[in-house]
């Protein structure tokens, strides 16, 4: 079906949404679309005393609708009321989230939106299924672990897959009985917005979600360092993840998940599937343009294959063409915007500079928009930004090995550690490997999510503190209590 659409024919609600209303406020930050460079609108920053009408609004929301203490089946039935509605409305939240994001619109309805949904019912079904234990205790005592919602979290999310990440924060969080105040990321709010106004429209009362438009360094920490914000969600890279985990240490201690950055290896074993292999490699860098956290941006490959698999990498990479975010068609998605643009240049510069050669690429594509070419860097030193900074652009270094331990050696990332990819027909090894690789996420003859919600995802090391998705992500969002009752 033709998802196609104009950008002059969408309209955009630059307003916060609080206590179930769109509340209008002075525009401060503009958006502009990645596909073409055009200006979209000019949103408000949220304050501290707009946060707090924000906070205010949640309490009151759960106080008045009784949520958390609802009986797990109401709170269940309201939730799929809301997936069924964002099912229904993804044409329109596909177009509010590609007119500014890098996500193609035939992708966004089909995909963002439709795995959103089902991963919202996913995470509500836990609400009647997950709770807390009886325990052994002496003769005489009654000893137990309850568990209860937190009240309000604070999300915070990436430009990167707004739809997905606002669903991540949201579909647990309000399962485990809590309300929200979310700030989208400044450049990719529309989608949140409509997703909170579904909600109401859903059923699901008015207040629980929140969504306040603003940057990090006033929205932003003026949400973590709230005193009414239970608890912080996060979702970013690992500079901001810092400043957060700082500006809770100052403002007073609260708990946080953190997902954040990764600069992730892919390994490639001379007996594996090289057709298949390629195409994992290909897709695990060049999906979304390079610009997700599990992108596989560092590629190990064993020396005997190591020309072969370049040769197939490289025909793959040129054959991508951008196209408009709303093109009927998904094209080479453009990078978020010009600034990021030009960071990723700046490091493939730096790599050819320190002897890195450009099999393919290495330049922004000749196009309207901020598009950058596929690129692949073979010969990379091991201190070249290009293998050690998050880059978050379509460009993959590509490093050969002869041993296992030279493989392990340098897939070890000295500070990130978010997913990895091992390719290999021996059974035996990708077992041991797996156990070695420092990773939150090994994938083994695959690399990417598949729709097993079930699996959850975060990161090791400086890539991140907890987990999303899973059942870890329902339990994260409630605390226990540990009750001794002497009968
Ligand atoms: P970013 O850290 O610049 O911004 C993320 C969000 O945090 C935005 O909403 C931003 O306004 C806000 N923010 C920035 N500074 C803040 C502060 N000091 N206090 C509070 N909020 C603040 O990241 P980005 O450029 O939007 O997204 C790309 C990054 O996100 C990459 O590093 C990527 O790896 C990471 N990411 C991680 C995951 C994961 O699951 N681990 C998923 C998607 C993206």
């Amino acid at each position: 079906m033709n998802k196609s659409f104009s950008p002059d024919d969408l309209t955009l609600r630059p307003a916060h949404f609080i206590g179930g209303d769109y509340v209008v406020d002075k525009g401060r930050l503009d958006v502009l679309a990645p596909s073409d460079g055009r200006w979209l609108a000019r949103i408000p920053v949220a304050d501290a005393d707009m946060v707090d009408r924000a906070v205010a609004a949640a309490r009151t929301a759960l106080k008045q609708s009784g949520w958390a203490g609802l009986r797990p089946r109401e709170r269940i039935r309201a939730l799929h009321r809301w997936a069924d509605l964002i099912e229904a409305e993804a044409d329109t939240l596909a177009r509010l989230e590609a007119v500014c994001s890098t996500r193609p619109v035939a992708h966004a309805a089909t995909g963002d939106v439709m795995v959103t949904a089902e991963q919202i019912r996913f995470f509500a079904e836990f609400a009647d299924k997950e709770g807390g234990d009886l325990v052994p205790a002496g003769t005489g005592s009654l000893g137990f672990i309850s568990s209860q919602p937190y009240g309000v979290i604070g999300a915070i999310a990436p430009w990167n897959f707004p739809i997905s990440m606002a669903g991540w924060k949201l579909g647990p969080a309000l399962a485990a009985g809590n309300a929200v105040v979310l700030k989208p990321s400044e450049m990719t709010p529309f989608s949140a917005l409509y997703m909170a106004e579904l909600s109401v429209r859903a059923g699901v009362p008015a207040g629980l979600i929140n969504v306040v438009l603003g940057d990090g360094p006033v929205t932003g920490t003026a949400i973590t360092g709230h005193p009414g914000i239970d608890k912080v969600s996060f979702t970013g890279s690992t500079r901001a993840g810092a400043a957060i985990m700082e500006n809770i240490a100052r403002t007073g201690i609260k708990p946080m998940t953190l997902e954040l950055g990764g600069k992730s290896p892919m390994v490639v074993f001379d007996d594996a599937d090289l057709d298949m292999t390629a195409d994992c490699l290909e897709r695990g860098i060049l999906s979304n343009a390079g610009q997700a956290c599990i992108a596989g941006s560092r590629m190990i490959v064993q020396r005997a294959i190591a020309d072969d698999l370049a040769d197939r990498l490289a025909a793959r990479f040129a054959r991508h063409r951008p196209a408009a975010t709303w093109a009927a068609k998904a094209g080479f998605c453009p990078i978020i915007s010009e600034v990021q643009l030009k960071r990723i240049q700046s490091i493939v510069t730096a790599a050819a500079e320190q002897g890195g050669q450009i099999v393919t690429g290495g330049a922004r594509f000749d196009h309207e928009g901020s598009y950058y070419q596929p690129t692949l860097i073979r010969d990379v030193t091991a201190t070249s930004p290009a293998v050690t900074e998050e880059i978050f652009g379509p460009v993959a270094t590509f490093q050969t090995f002869d041993t296992e331990q030279e493989a392990m050696e340098l897939a070890s990332h000295p500070t990130y550690g978010l997913c990895a990819g091992l390719f290999t027909r021996d059974l035996s090894r990708a077992m041991r490997l797996t156990d070695q690789l420092e990773a939150g996420t090994v994938w083994v003859n695959r690399y990417g999510r598949s729709r097993d919600h079930i699996l959850p995802t975060g990161g090791w090391k400086a890539s991140g503190l907890g987990k999303d998705l899973g059942r870890e992500a329902y339990v994260a969002n409630r605390r226990t209590k540990s009750v001794l009752i002497d009968l």
